[in-house]
């Protein structure tokens, strides 16, 4: 019996796979969790039918979460396919190119709200419309990263995002607490994804980034999946509001340690 047997979850943001929400995907299948996934829209689709078809995930539907419309969709089919949701993961990011370079104080009006809607409010959004059908004990989960607490350069409007996207994570831990549905998030290192690469200089941030870890090692899409399964399930049954770091400890360093390599 796996740590997610009897759960049905449904997994948001699976672009390809190299997504973060592929690894997740892939390590609730081995704990054997009931698998839905959305994507974003027509243009994914190619990509996202044959990995559903790898893990035999029969609920694969399309939601563009800027739209309230969307949202309520799929959450109407996942309540005809599932009947009750015990894990929904937010797996979600998006900001203008423009708004991933230069300094912070450039960006745009509308390039703020842009990432403020797709990656922040989509989560309140998608909590909300699901609540009717998470059943007690359910967990809700989303992908935050340091540059929300520290100046990352060139990431500017997603740190400003990400620091709103933690507090609403606080937030709705604290709304959903008393019906015993659990919120929490991860926070991980560096991964080579379609997301990633529209950050400027994310090549050099993904390679100085093992240098500076204390475990001297990159992260990957497989860790953040077996985090999530920790947190998604009965393991995690009391903790809430939480977010956990899966970078090889990158954020306790003030510096990088110039004594020891990676052989210590
Ligand atoms: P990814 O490109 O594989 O995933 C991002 C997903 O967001 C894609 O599936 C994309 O389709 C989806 N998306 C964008 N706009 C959308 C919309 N309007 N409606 C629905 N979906 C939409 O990249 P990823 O790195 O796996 O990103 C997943 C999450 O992890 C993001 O929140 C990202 O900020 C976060 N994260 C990534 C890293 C990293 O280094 N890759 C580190 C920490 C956190």
């Amino acid at each position: 019996m796996g740590l997610l047997t009897g759960k049905n979850a449904l997994i948001f943001g699976l672009a390809n796979d190299k997504s973060i929400a592929w690894g997740i995907a892939q390590a609730f299948a081995r704990e054997g969790a009931n698998l839905g996934f959305s994507y974003a829209g027509d243009a994914l689709e190619k990509r996202v039918r044959p990995l559903a078809a790898q893990l035999n995930v029969g609920f694969v539907e399309q939601c563009d979460v800027s739209s309230d419309e969307q949202i309520a969709a799929v959450a109407a089919k996942a309540a005809d396919h599932f009947g009750g949701v015990d894990i929904l993961v937010h797996s979600i990011g998006f900001a203008n190119k423009d708004e991933l370079s230069g300094f912070f104080y450039n960006t745009s009006r509308a390039g703020f709200h842009l990432a403020m809607d797709i990656s922040v409010y989509s989560f309140v959004g998608l909590a909300r419309a699901f609540q009717p059908i998470l059943r007690p004990g359910a967990a809700l989960l989303t992908l935050t990263y340091y540059g929300s607490v520290k100046v990352a350069p060139n990431y500017n409007m997603m740190g400003v995002a990400k620091a709103a996207l933690e507090a609403s994570t606080r937030y709705m831990a604290s709304d959903f607490g008393p019906s015993g549905i659990r919120v929490n998030a991860i926070s991980a290192g560096p991964i080579r994804t379609l997301a990633a690469m529209g950050v400027t200089g994310f090549r050099d941030m993904y390679k100085n980034f093992a240098d500076m870890a204390p475990m001297r090692e990159n992260v990957t899409a497989e860790d953040c999946g077996n985090a999530a399964v920790y947190l998604c399930s009965n393991m995690a049954a009391h903790v809430t509001g939480e977010i956990l770091y899966v970078d090889s400890g990158y954020n306790i360093m003030a510096s990088a340690d110039p004594r020891t390599s990676k052989e210590g």
